[in-house]
């Protein structure tokens, strides 16, 4: 069955679709990633998703781990956010006013996380961490952020530093287009490394679960520790829980690990697939933003009544029961994908944290920051992905990512990848 959207094109390969979306859009992707750059070969297209599976609009199917990089936990077209989004749009789309979805997406994030007091929403997981260091700034009068190397904030530019040599130094821009002044106040230092901090600083932004250099754990003693060396200087602490909230748990990372930040980014899982970004926080904090308080903040499709519509609907199918299946499904997968490589001489292995699941390639130790992350064989990860994709399981396009489960893999879709992984292993050996 190819969608209306496909033959309304004219078109029927992927390459069709991709030569011709290169000549209108850049690369011919709207996420860098998505190109395949670093595994080689070209994008399939989607033409639709249904639960744990995609199809491309060559009609070929594949079990999907990417979930719209964790979006999607609920899977694809799942029809308790099909329903609400269908309801929601026969009201209009935007309005530029409040809402009642938007308070209870906001009371319902209040009432599962105990830090978020107040939740403000935007349209993406950018816009949450660009608005939670504004807002630290703001709430401070400081300037410097430190972040970790490793971890990513997405396409924030004071985010966007590359820390040079040295332990703890002081940012360079990571990407052509943002000026050194942008960065000029990011320090980059390593993960699960408490840094020494001083009342020059602002924040520190944090993936309190690393989900960007594989998945990797954060140490014991390091949020704690972030969080003792924050009320030290009087920085505030930040939180990046835009995979690892609602993912990890009802109360995300911050609940796992017992660590309260002062401010949380959320995007992804809250907003059931469609656009979405949130800052949540205690209220005092968060009423330095505006109207309230002199930190400018607004947008025109914030708080959107089809992505509050779509977050409600996911929230609503999360518990701790759920929780405490996805962790068993990552667990069941981590060692069906692990058994399988190991069958085929395939050096990897697959941490898990929670319920998310990393896989490092080549006979590396267990990652614990950036430097040992990259010491993951990517040309070995580019053949086990292409040799995955042909059996018929599509993985992210990049050694650093997460592999997302959710609660359209049930056990037989988990057996089906780790029986595909098999074959694949042998090819990619
Ligand atoms: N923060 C983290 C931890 C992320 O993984 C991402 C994106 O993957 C972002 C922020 C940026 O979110 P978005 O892509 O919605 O802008």
């Amino acid at each position: 069955c190819v969608p209306t959207v496909c033959t309304g094109a004219g078109l029927r390969s992927n390459d069709e679709f991709f030569d011709r979306s290169t000549a209108v859009i850049p690369g011919g992707v709207n996420s860098s990633i998505r190109a395949f750059r670093s595994v080689g070969g070209r994008p399939y297209i989607v033409a639709r998703a249904d639960g744990a599976r995609v199809y491309d609009v060559e009609g070929t199917e594949y079990l999907d781990l990417v979930q719209s990089y964790g979006a999607v936990i609920l899977g694809h077209a799942h029809p308790a956010i099909t329903a609400a989004v269908t309801a929601a749009v026969a009201d209009g789309t935007s309005y530029g006013a409040p809402t009642p979805r938007e308070m209870k997406l906001a009371e319902a994030i209040s009432s599962r996380v105990p830090s978020c007091e107040q939740v403000r929403f935007m349209n993406s997981g950018t816009e949450a961490t660009s608005t939670a260091v504004r807002l630290a700034r703001g709430y401070t009068g400081r300037d410097r952020v430190v972040i970790f190397h490793g971890n990513f904030h997405g396409a924030t530019d004071a985010l966007l530093a590359a820390g040079g040599s040295g332990v703890a130094t002081l940012g360079l821009p990571g990407t052509a287009g943002v000026p050194d002044g942008a960065v000029a106040e990011t320090m980059v230092v390593p993960y699960n490394e408490v840094p020494t901090l001083d009342e020059s600083v602002a924040c520190v932004i944090v993936e309190a679960v690393a989900a960007n250099m594989g998945v990797v754990a954060p140490d014991p003693a390091f949020l704690a520790g972030l969080r003792a060396e924050c009320d030290r200087v009087g920085a505030v602490l930040v939180f990046d829980e835009v995979i690892t909230g609602f993912r990890l748990g009802t109360d995300g990372a911050q609940g796992a690990y017992g660590v309260t930040p002062d401010l949380t980014t959320y995007g992804k899982v809250i907003g059931g697939g469609l656009p979405v970004g949130a800052v949540g926080g205690r209220r005092e904090l968060m009423e330095t933003l505006s109207p309230l308080g002199p930190v400018f903040h607004a947008g025109t499709l914030s708080g959107n009544p089809l992505a509050t519509a779509a977050g409600l609907a996911a929230l609503d199918h999360l518990d701790d029961g759920t929780y405490d299946e996805l962790r068993r499904r990552a667990r069941r997968l981590a060692d069906g994908l692990t058994a399988a490589c190991a069958a085929a001489g395939f050096a990897a292995q697959f941490p898990v944290v929670g319920t998310l699941v990393g896989m490092v390639c080549g006979d590396v130790d267990t990652p614990t920051d950036f430097e040992s992350a990259k010491r993951t064989d990517e040309a070995a990860y580019g053949r086990f992905f292409h040799a995955m994709l042909d059996q018929g399981v599509a993985m992210a396009p990049g050694a650093y990512e997460a592999i997302f489960v959710g609660l359209a893999h049930d056990d037989s879709v988990i057996d089906a990848i780790t029986e595909r992984a098999h074959a694949a292993a042998a090819a990619a050996v």
